[in-house]
């Protein structure tokens, strides 16, 4: 077992910027991550507003460097499952695949994970012509030709990015206008290889052992048509991961942790920052400043408790 001020669950930018602010304010902290540091950023391709990067800034590159940072200053990273957290008493236990951890206080910065259309065939061809992140798989489908779902600020980046090396990239759109920010929707609408299939929602994906289409619904004519793929990246948003807090933290509707300005949740000594959070703006440059202000808002909870 082993003890620190501060445990920071989740490797996003969140959670680093978190353990990089409350390393250097010299708190032990640790950082527990599942699988790799950056969170989604990291399957990101490029990052191309988080000021101070004019030229932009690989997502693998940028989590590289901020868990560079964060080591500089000696929070400890490590790549652990938690499978429990008992966070209500004045002492925090968490469990993990390889253990078990105590902390004065917990920081919350899980992140989020790509939501599924639900569409038969997802599950059964995820994997098989099915992507959830365009960096991770697009190589596979260079000069073939895919679908991206979603009209979001990721869709769009994902087609982007997969207009650079495929022969043809569709976009899936159930409106008739994007939701995506200006300058990123204008550089997919004039692509010359993309092409938007507005208002159309996907009824099926369809293939035997690998994806050969989808079956797509028109909601203006009500038809449905089938449009032969060779793969289907889905963005159509991001769920929260709080599945495993059970009902001992207070979350929206939609599952994001509530918390104040100072990201102090409802549990006395537990904080959140991050896409895990109810927050206005889902950005790096967000998740970096809830990460700095549950540091700060940690270190003072734990001057009081002293
Ligand atoms: P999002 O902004 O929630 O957009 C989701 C898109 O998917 C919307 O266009 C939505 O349609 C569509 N959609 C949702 N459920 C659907 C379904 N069941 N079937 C078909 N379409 C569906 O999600 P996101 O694009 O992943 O972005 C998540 C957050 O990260 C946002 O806050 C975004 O700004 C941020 N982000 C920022 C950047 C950047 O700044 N470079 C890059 C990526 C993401 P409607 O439009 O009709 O609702």
């Amino acid at each position: 077992m082993s003890y620190y001020d501060i445990i920071i669950i989740g490797g996003g930018p969140a959670g680093l910027t978190a353990g990089l602010y409350a390393a250097r304010a010299n708190q032990k902290v640790l950082l527990l991550e599942r699988t790799f540091a950056g969170g989604q950023i990291a399957t990101t391709h490029e990052l191309e507003n988080y000021p101070g990067f004019p030229e932009g800034i690989t997502g693998p590159d940028y989590s590289t460097k901020i868990e560079q940072q964060a080591r500089k200053f000696n929070v400890e990273i490590v790549y652990e499952d938690v499978q429990e957290m008992h966070l209500s008493g004045p002492t925090k236990r968490i469990v993990t695949d390889a253990g078990e951890h105590i902390g004065r206080t917990v920081i919350l910065a899980m992140g989020a994970q790509p939501r599924m259309i639900g569409a038969p065939g997802e599950m059964e061809l995820r994997g098989r012509g099915v992507s959830y992140c365009a960096t991770c798989d697009g190589a596979f489908f260079r000069d073939r030709t895919v679908a991206v779902i979603g009209g979001g600020d990721t869709a769009c980046e994902e087609a982007e990015y997969l207009a650079s090396m495929c022969k043809k990239v569709y976009l899936i759109h159930r409106r008739d206008q994007l939701r995506a920010v200006g300058v990123l929707a204008d550089r997919v609408v004039n692509h010359d290889r993309v092409e938007i299939v507005w208002n159309a929602t996907v009824d099926g994906i369809t293939g035997d052992d690998m994806v050969n289409g989808v079956n797509i619904r028109d909601k203006v004519s009500n038809e449905v048509y089938h449009l032969p793929l060779d793969g289907v990246f889905v963005a159509v948003g991001v769920v929260p991961n709080t599945k495993l807090l059970g009902k001992q933290i207070k979350l929206t509707e939609g599952g994001n942790i509530v918390t104040d300005k100072y990201m102090h949740t409802n549990i006395y000594g537990v904080f959140a920052a991050g896409d895990i959070r109810d927050t206005p703006l889902r950005q790096v440059v967000t998740a970096c400043a809830d990460g700095a202000i549950a540091a700060e808002s940690a270190r003072q909870y734990l001057m009081e408790q002293a």
